[in-house]
This record gives structure tokens, C-alpha cells and sequence, in this order.
């Protein structure tokens, strides 16, 4: 760990939330000490925490009062895990309908605002409390740090800007934030030579230990630095985030990078998920913060994924359809640590789309656009050809003028001149064959 690292790490990080009142330093000290405890040591901790937190929402969280009554199933039926997965999950249509009523009457503390585009296309909006903020923001911290990529390591990310303008004051927080962190985030989402030439040059000048980014961000600047066969300055580690890795991506990065490539999993509704550590033998759980099921056994290959964030008392999520799938494995990591493993992610590709002039665009840009626009209950963004692009909107009130113009400029930042693009007002939105809904529906690959 470097000398700057260090301090920010131990002293002034800590300092600055025990100021204010917050939880974050005792959680991140903790969780770095209970990711070396026994297998059965955690499960029982997780359990613990499940058995409070389903105490709090059987006797204060309306929704839930009703849905688990409906369903026949009182606190006393869950003595077990296996009991626990009788409760009816939690959907992404019902977090939208009924926010309030999932927000718990005994909670009195603040609650803070979020929002996601959603990898399945449904936007949707919710609350955490500032406590759940600290244990998120702790996982996340020590999910980096496995890769070696402590806070304060020289970073650049490959990653998404905010839509439309900031305003003044949150821009220079932002920035003074990122500074204090050593953190030099790029906005990936118009994509050109132009952008990875500026990159590369950035890291020379700002010589980072480590490059988190996008998965199809990472792999369009390794093509690059490939194809014309340029060299980054020494990386220790390469970070990808929110979408599934595959091997290629591996040999990609090792070769263009010259440095390995830790995967992580994580969504906005909970934050880090899991991650991988420096054995890659598959994606610890975070399981003191997070409960992580499957819809059927890990025997029987992939399944759909719940989850149930254990610490947000004021809006509890609980076996909750994230929209994605994978497998949990069995194995014990070599690394030594007891938290549980997850085999794969699955089911989170966005397709790219491209401009006119050759450049790529993310999928990433419509989940991070839709969020802000509060009218869109589900969208899809489909290129028929190059130059038209269809944005398909399920809508909860008509578009407002505002809204409309957000999405009219943010394409046309991302697209540029000569790309029409059509918004259309739909009932609803077909799934795919394999029952998912497709976020991005990219041009047809030449074969
Ligand atoms: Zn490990």
C-alpha cells in the first residue's frame, strides 16, 4: 500500500465520517477483518442479520405485511434459509408501484434518493439510508482493494459523465472529491480514436496504477492499443464493472494492458456485489451485507439471481429480481478467505451501437440516460441501420418538454449529425426468446 494510500485509507477517510456521525470506518474495519472468518462463521453472521432485518419488515414494512400474508407465511414459519425462499420476490414493477409502502413506518432517519436505468430496461427509483450507504460504500472499498486498488491508488476510469449539466456547487465537490482520491475518470460514451489517443496520453501524464472500466470500454481501447501497438505505462491492475467477462476480454487485457483483469458485480440498487480477488477462482459475496440466492440449485447450471440487501432498514429489499443470472459455486478460493464464491454472471449484454462515422457507443449511455427520466417506466433503444435509431418508451405520464430535449441532446452528443433518432411511445415491451428483455438492440453482425 502507498504511503498516500495509507493515510487516506486509515486516517483521513475514517476521520472525515466519524466527523459527521457516519458508520463507514467501523464498517470497512469490520468487513476486513470477516472476510478471513470461517465459511459456517459468516453464514451464521448473514443469518443473524437475515433473521433482524425480516424481525423489522414483518412488523413495519406495509407491503411486505400484505404480500407475505396473501402468500400464507408468518416471521415464525422462517427458521431457516430454505424457509426464507418461500417469500414471494420482490420485483422491479413492484419497487416502482409501490415505493412508499416498502419504505418501513418504524424507520425515522434520513433516507436518500436513488435511481437505476436498470439492466433489463425498467428504470427504477428508490431509497437508502444513510447506514446501508456506509455498508455498501465499505464492501465496495474492500471489493477494490482485492485487486489491489485501495482508495488513493492512482486510478483511471473508463466510465460514463453525468447527463445534461451539474450545477455548480455539486461539480466542484465532484471534482475535489475525485482529486483528494486520485481518480481520473473519462467519459467513454462517444467513443473515437480521438478519445483513446487523449486517454492514453492522460495516463502518461497521470501515470495510474490501475484502469477501472466498462467491459466493452476496456476491450475498444486494447483493441486500439493493439492495433497500433502502443504501450501503456506500467498498470498493476485492470478493474472491469457491469457487464459479463469472458475469456477473450481476459487475453484482451492481459495483452494489450500487460496486466491481469479483476472482475466485479455490482448494480445500483446495492452497490458491490461481489468481486474477484487475486486468485480468480470466481466473485466473492459480499454475504455480511448482501444475500445472494439463485432460483435453482448451482447443479443445475445458471439461474435468476435475488437478492436482499441486509442493512437498508428504511426501504428493504428483500429476494429481490436484480434481472441477472449466474451460478454459485461450492468451491473453497485458495486466497483463504471464507466468503462464498459465484461462479458466473450472465445475461447483462448490452449491445454497442455505432455512428456513422465509425465510432461506438456503449449500451451503457441508455441505462445511465433513462434513470433521469422519470416519465420512462421501460425502455429499449434498437439501431435499424446506421443512420436511425428507435428509442421504445413505456410511459407513466406523457414526456415532458424537459424530458424529451434530455434525450433529443444526449443522443445527438453521442450520435452526431446525420443519425435520426425516433422516440415511440409503446404499451409495452416484447422479451427475447430466452424470456429477457434486451436493453440495446445493436446493428446485425456481419458474419
Ligand atoms: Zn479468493
Amino acid at each position: 500500500v502507498g504511503f498516500y494510500s495509507g493515510v487516506l485509507e486509515n486516517q483521513l477517510i475514517p476521520l472525515y465520517y466519524s466527523l459527521r456521525g457516519r458508520s463507514y470506518a467501523r464498517r470497512r474495519s469490520f468487513l476486513e477483518a470477516s472476510q478471513w472468518w470461517s465459511r459456517d462463521r459468516i453464514r451464521e453472521f448473514q443469518w443473524a442479520e437475515l433473521q433482524k432485518l425480516l424481525a423489522h419488515v414483518f412488523t413495519s414494512v406495509p407491503f411486505y405485511q400484505r404480500k407475505y400474508a396473501a402468500a400464507g407465511l408468518r416471521l415464525e414459519d422462517i427458521r431457516s434459509l430454505e424457509d426464507f425462499s418461500l417469500l414471494p420476490p420482490l420485483t422491479r414493477e413492484e419497487v416502482n408501484t409501490h415505493r412508499e409502502e416498502l419504505c418501513s413506518s418504524a424507520y425515522t432517519g434520513r433516507l436518500l434518493s436513488h435511481a437505476t436505468g436498470g439492466s433489463s430496461g425498467v428504470p427504477t427509483r428508490f431509497y437508502i439510508t444513510p447506514e446501508s450507504y456506509d455498508w455498501r460504500s465499505a464492501a465496495s472499498a474492500r471489493a477494490y482493494s482485492w485487486s489491489g486498488c485501495r482508495v488513493g491508488e492512482r486510478a483511471l476510469y473508463l466510465w460514463g459523465a453525468a447527463i445534461g449539466k451539474l450545477p455548480r456547487g455539486k461539480a466542484w465537490k465532484t471534482a475535489a472529491y475525485r482529486w483528494f482520491r486520485r481518480e481520473l475518470i473519462f467519459s467513454t460514451f462517444q467513443q473515437s480514436d480521438e478519445l483513446w489517443a487523449e486517454i492514453l496520453e492522460a495516463t502518461r501524464r497521470f501515470r495510474p496504477d490501475y484502469i477501472v472500466g466498462y467491459v466493452a470500454s476496456l476491450e475498444q481501447f486494447g483493441q486500439y492499443l493493439r492495433a497500433n501497438n502502443l504501450q501503456l505505462p506500467g498498470i498493476k491492475g485492470v478493474v472491469a464493472a457491469a457487464e459479463p467477462v469472458f475469456e477473450h476480454t481476459r487475453e484482451l487485457v492481459r495483452d494489450a494492458y500487460r496486466a491481469p483483469l479483476f472482475n466485479t458485480y455490482g448494480s445500483r440498487e446495492f452497490m458491490s456485489i461481489a468481486a474477484e480477488c487475486d486468485r480468480h477462482q470466481g466473485l466473492h459475496i459480499h454475504s455480511e451485507n448482501i444475500l445472494l440466492e439463485t432460483e435453482r440449485p448451482a447443479e443445475e447450471g445458471p439461474s435468476e439471481f435475488r437478492v436482499t440487501d441486509l442493512h437498508n432498514y428504511g426501504m428493504p429489499f428483500v429476494r429481490y429480481e436484480i434481472g441477472d443470472m449466474g451460478q454459485l459455486s461450492h468451491r473453497v478460493c485458495a486466497c483463504g478467505r471464507g466468503l462464498p464464491l459465484l461462479e458466473n454472471i450472465e445475461g447483462r449484454v448490452l449491445d454497442a451501437l455505432r455512428t456513422r462515422d465509425g465510432r461506438v457507443v456503449p449500451g451503457e449511455l441508455f441505462p445511465h440516460l433513462m434513470k433521469d427520466i422519470v416519465e420512462v417506466k421501460e425502455f429499449q433503444v434498437e439501431q435499424k441501420r446506421l443512420e436511425e435509431i428507435s428509442v421504445y418508451v413505456v410511459l407513466s405520464a406523457p414526456l415532458s418538454e424537459a424530458s424529451s430535449r434530455t434525450i433529443g441532446s444526449e443522443m445527438a452528443k453521442a450520435f452526431g449529425d446525420g443519425t435520426t433518432v425516433a422516440i415511440h411511445p409503446v404499451e409495452s415491451i416484447p422479451k427475447r426468446a430466452s424470456g429477457k428483455r434486451r436493453v440495446t438492440v445493436g446493428l446485425p453482425q456481419p458474419s
